[in-house]
């Protein structure tokens, strides 16, 4: 089966978050199952510097309303994916996130930026492309390649089918109606079952009404999002696809996060080998200047820092949480008053708290190796990878019961499966509780053990999400 993924982010080169690792990995987990998958991308900077060599096969073109005619450039991945590069520089040699200017606003022609990327994705699903290489089907992902769907849908003749993977409700890629004639799509589409969302064009709509199926990446969101409670205005439209709505559980790569072979770490470890974790607790707190202490449990959060992951209630109960007593490492960045909060914070309390605003994979790792306790309090969390690769890190979670928090994190309270601990309400009472718990399992070293062991041994690895892929595409 011939499957083309289409993303707006793809892990190492360019990553704002999940959906990124999600496009990096997973194709190469299908392919080992004897898929044959490629993966359609922006040609951003980082790409165009990693593959220098890609060599042009084609240039889709008249791609209708105001899209340009841009270059696909093709090159292989280190893992053996053949990637196709979509390369419109001026659309996409920009500096900075994909999709936020310097300042940090959107670009404004956003529409077209993604609105080009999902075109060419139906593009090369359809009768009109010129490759000799035809998907059976395209896989779009988020808003960003929603929009594929609508346009494979309205396309004539022979195309491929569509899946939908939805990673995140909440962020739907509106614009306004004039959108609608710049990006080439019949004035039919402009209603209730197609594109129109409260008088807005949405992209995630589109791909929720068109696709042929839709996935999400966990199956607690799955059914939470088909919730009025949960559903973002999109329930509705939902619980109308529930038929074809299913929640497959995203992996982790466990080649990246394996500490046992982490080179990032300042000692690697295991299961069955843990004297090197206290190594990387001491190094870290000696590399974030805390107070080099072994008999404090130390907590971490590896986060976007944002209202979704629930880290102004952190903040909030985090006093309380250091006169335990105990230590708190934050890696982060997002809104501007949660950064300034945070930073005041650890100012505030500097041999117990250290707080570090960025993106920075590598102290990502070390924070996950030499933490004791993670935390990750989330309001809804689709699927998230923080609690897995804490579980794989020995690194028991405190996560809330949502999404895929709730599918993979099972309660210390169940001795024989416990890996960490959740909590119900999203308040503050119940978050410091669920730590305070943490806290005190961590001071009886046999329980902890056991708790670690359980996290280390689940299987996180990408194979049973990829066998579940190919029955869905099998469907198709
Ligand atoms: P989301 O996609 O909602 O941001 P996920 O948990 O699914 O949340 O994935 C987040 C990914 O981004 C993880 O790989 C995480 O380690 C990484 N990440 C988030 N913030 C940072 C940061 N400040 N520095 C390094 N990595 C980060």
């Amino acid at each position: 089966m011939k499957v083309l993924f289409a993303t707006s982010e793809l892990a190492p080169w360019v990553k704002t978050g999940g959906l990124g690792d999600v496009a990096g990995a997973l194709p190469a987990a299908l392919r080992a199952l004897g898929m044959d998958v490629r993966v359609l991308v922006p040609a951003y900077p980082a790409l165009l510097e990693a593959f220098p060599d890609a060599e042009e096969i084609a240039q889709p073109h008249w791609l209708g309303g105001l899209l340009p005619t841009p270059k696909l450039k093709q090159a292989l991945a280190p893992d053996g994916t053949p990637l196709l590069l979509l390369d419109y520089p001026h659309y996409f040699d920009r500096p900075g996130n994909p999709y936020l200017g310097p300042e940090g606003r959107s670009w404004l022609d956003n529409h077209l930026r993604f609105g080009l990327l999902s075109r060419v994705a139906a593009w090369l699903g359809s009768e009109a492309s010129t490759l000799d290489w035809q998907p059976d089907i395209v896989h779009c992902h988020d808003w960003q390649t929603g929009l594929a769907a609508a346009y494979l849908h309205y396309l004539p003749g022979r195309r491929a089918k569509s899946l939908f993977t939805l990673h995140n409700l909440a962020f739907q890629g509106l614009f306004d109606h004039a959108s609608l004639f710049e990006l080439g799509l019949p004035d039919a589409a402009w209603q209730i079952d197609g594109v129109e969302f409260y008088g807005y064009l949405s992209f995630l709509k589109a791909g929720l009404q068109h696709a042929d199926a839709i996935t999400t990446v966990s199956p607690s969101y799955a059914r939470e999002i088909q919730t009025d409670a949960e559903g973002m205005g999109m329930a509705g439209l939902l619980r109308h696809r529930a038929e074809n709505l299913s929640g497959i559980l995203n992996g982790i790569d466990t080649h990246t996060w394996n500490p046992a072979t982490d080179h990032h770490l300042h000692q690697t470890y295991g299961a069955r080998h843990m004297d090197g974790k206290a190594a990387n607790k001491a190094s870290l707190q000696e590399e974030l200047g805390l107070e080099r202490r072994a008999d404090l449990p130390l907590f971490a959060v590896v986060s976007r820092l944002t209202e979704q992951k629930g880290l102004d209630l952190l903040l909030a109960v985090a006093p309380q949480l250091l006169k335990l007593p105990a230590q708190l490492v934050v890696l982060g960045s997002g809104e501007h008053s949660m950064e300034h909060s945070w930073t005041a914070l650890a100012q505030k309390h500097k041999s117990r708290c250290a707080v570090t605003i960025g993106f920075d994979e590598a102290l990502a790792h070390r924070i996950e190796a030499g933490a004791d306790i993670f935390a990750m309090p989330s309001r809804f969390e689709p699927c998230g990878l923080n609690q897995m690769y804490s579980l794989r890190y020995g690194t028991p979670p405190v996560v809330r019961a949502t999404g895929g928090l709730a599918d993979t994190v099972v309660d210390a309270a169940d001795e024989k499966h416990g890996n960490g601990f959740v909590f119900g309400p999203a308040t503050t009472d119940a978050l410091l509780l669920a730590l305070q718990r943490a806290a005190t399992a961590w001071r009886d070293p046999k329980r902890w053990r056991l708790l670690q062991k359980h996290g280390m041994a689940r299987d996180s690895s990408w194979a049973h999400a990829a066998r579940q892929y190919i029955e869905l595409y099998g469907k198709l």
